[in-house]
């Protein structure tokens, strides 16, 4: 057995993982560059982002998916490469995609990694 759920559940008891078992839950969940805003939608992208907060926004009306497909060049730029490239130790980072440039601001997975 080696899922996500028998990975997850070994984590959730402070248990170690290989980074082989890490790096399959991290691609389990599917990131894609969004891209660079429209040169036209800076501003009012900076004010929605400091609206919706840390995450999607949901829970406070906004939707930021919605938004990013509106004022975001697109990129697709599997994300999951950039992430995996650093230790899985909870350090933040801003790292620039490596398709399009676009800063990514990120905090690493943690995960207690064996060997
Ligand atoms: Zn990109």
């Amino acid at each position: 057995m080696n899922d996500v759920d028998e990975i997850m559940a070994r984590v959730q008891t402070g248990g170690k993982v290989t980074h082989e078992e890490a790096e399959f839950v991290v691609r389990n969940v599917q990131r894609r560059c969004k891209g660079p805003i429209k040169p036209e939608y800076v501003d009012q992208y900076a004010e929605f982002r400091a609206g919706a907060g840390s995450f999607g926004g949901q829970e406070k009306g906004y939707d930021l998916a919605a938004f990013d497909a509106v004022a975001r060049l697109g990129c697709g730029a599997d994300f999951n490469d950039l992430l995996c490239t650093f230790p899985f130790d909870g350090t933040e980072h801003s790292e620039p995609c490596q398709n399009c440039g676009t800063v990514i601001s990120f905090r690493s997975p943690f995960f207690l990694v064996s060997g």
